[in-house]
């Protein structure tokens, strides 16, 4: 197994190389040559097994050059009770017959982010001895607020590395920006830029890919990789969750090895649904996937007209981490459906860079309906959607879910499919408890974040994540805030380099 670029057919890297590096020097990303494929009878089995031995056999499948101590290093170190409040690392809740919530926010910053983030580390520093690489490995991050916290969690003081997570200033909920902004470790930066969360992420990528840039860090001993879903070390991650759980139905006997299931993902940067779609692939029996939007529903129209067109208005919602309009990891799945065609690829992102929008061949617009199905809501429906399972199924989800499942419910509604179906539940509703208490009455607008916190306690009898609450009195240590075209500036002079 290897991996190309989307924008260039004839790189060819190891994973180790893939990890390292985090995007190609092209601008395209890194995908693997083949999809590696799982039997049933494979399935059924990683249904027995812990889920750090889960993410083993899955990783056995795509990181082929590290050897079985590696992945075991790896896969030991990052899931466990150490990092995550529950032995089975996610949890799957039910909303009602058939539906499961797939509660992937059990790690240590209470969003799903961790099931890849608390890995990251640990495969990245493996990589960069695999290659000997001798240079200091500076991570920067664009976060819509999720990824930069989960991020510096799992970086902080890791040797040999130095992180920066650039936010959008008025992006994040109260309780994300607490969280990144005290931040400790003695080899993170964070820092607000004045735009939004698209332009932090173009600024990242403009940085990264910057040869000028690059040589200077290069002297200085330095080279940059990435922990956005850019990286297919964060993407890989996610793919096992989607194995386990399926495996995890069948051992509870929910439903029959073989079986046919949907997934409903709330959708940002399209990384998680991507690694569903590569379970999907590997041989996990699937319907539909479900793609869910907030109002900034870039997605929900390119799936549904195969014209994708960032011109258009941006929302700032009640789920701030699916506030985007350039969602990077379709470029992936472009690449896949097109037969691989770098040219093409090559084509459709140039248009999208220059003048924000293009469109798909037929072909791909006929495979795009085939596997996906799309929609999306405004913050109104969410809150009521957050209100109605609230005291329908005494289940209280956080926003993005919420999202989800009022996504799923007008799925079930046009199609009558019967199909049992997973949820992705994605972050702990203490994150955004301001909002969640809106939206089911009870929210105290002269309230702190920690009062919101104690109210939202009571409301769902959920146990407060012991890391959220121990924010409450950690001092700000982070609080710079730049524009846009002054991010370089910040990097050198968190790195000590000009
Ligand atoms: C990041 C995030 C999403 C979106 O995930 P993508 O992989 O970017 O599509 C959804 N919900 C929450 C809570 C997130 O943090």
């Amino acid at each position: 197994m290897y991996y190309k670029s989307t924008r260039n057919s004839d790189v060819n890297v190891t994973s180790a190389q893939a990890i390292a590096q985090g995007i190609s020097k092209d601008g395209g990303l890194f995908v693997p040559s083949e999809i590696p494929s799982l039997s049933l009878e494979e399935i059924k089995k990683i249904g027995d097994m812990s889920y750090a031995d889960r993410a083993a056999a899955v990783f056995s499948k795509y990181l082929t050059d590290f050897t079985e101590a590696e992945l075991r290093y790896c896969v030991d170190n990052a899931y466990s009770t150490k990092n995550f409040d529950t032995e089975s690392i996610t949890e799957i809740a039910h909303l009602f017959d058939g539906t499961y919530m797939l509660e992937l926010w059990h790690g240590p910053t209470c969003a799903f982010k961790d099931m890849a983030l608390q890995i990251l580390p640990y495969l990245l520093t493996t990589s960069a001895k695999k290659i000997e690489l001798d240079k200091k490995i500076v991570i920067l991050v664009a976060t819509s607020g999720d990824t930069g916290k989960a991020a510096l969690e799992g970086f902080k003081d890791v040797p040999g590395t130095s992180i920066m997570v650039f936010y959008p200033e008025d992006g994040v909920s109260a309780m994300q920006k607490k969280q990144m902004t005290t931040q400790d470790g003695d080899n993170v930066g964070v820092c607000a830029i004045k735009g939004n969360f698209d332009d932090a992420q173009n600024g990242v990528k403009r940085i990264f890919t910057d040869a000028k840039i690059a040589n200077k860090l290069d002297d200085n001993g330095m080279m940059f990789s990435s922990a956005n879903s850019i990286n297919w070390g964060r993407l890989a991650p996610q793919i096992i969750y989607y194995v386990s759980t399926y495996a995890q139905l069948v051992a509870d006997e929910e439903i029959k090895l073989g079986d046919k299931i949907n997934i409903v993902v709330p959708t940002g940067n399209f990384g998680n649904i991507l690694a569903a779609y590569y379970a999907k692939h590997m041989g996990v029996p699937v319907n539909k996937l479900i793609c869910a939007s907030n109002s900034n529903n870039v997605l929900t129209d390119f799936l549904k007209t195969g014209v994708y067109d960032r011109n258009r208005k941006f929302y700032t919602t009640i789920s701030p981490s699916m506030d985007i309009l350039i969602s990077s990891n379709l470029e992936r799945l472009l690449y896949h459906l097109c037969g691989e065609n770098d040219a093409t690829i090559r084509d459709w992102f140039g248009k999208l860079a220059s003048v924000g929008k293009y469109e798909v061949s037929d072909d791909v617009k006929a495979k795009l309906a085939e596997e996906f199905y799309a929609g999306c809501c405004d913050d109104d429906a969410t809150k009521a959607c957050i209100k109605e399972i609230y005291d329908k199924y005494s289940y209280t989800c956080d926003t993005h879910t919420a999202v989800a499942v009022k996504v799923y419910e007008d799925y079930v509604s046009a199609t009558g499919d019967k199909t049992r179906t997973v949820i992705a539940s994605t972050a702990s509703p203490y994150k955004f408890s301001g909002s969640v208490l809106d939206a089911i009455g009870m929210y105290d607008e002269n309230a702190d974040e920690f009062t919101l916190v104690d109210k939202l306690a009571e409301a769902s009898k959920l146990p407060v994540p012991a890391s959220l609450e121990a924010l409450k009195n950690k001092e700000i240590r982070f609080s710079s805030s730049v524009e846009k075209a002054d991010m370089d500036a910040y990097v050198f002079s968190s790195l000590g380099i000009n």
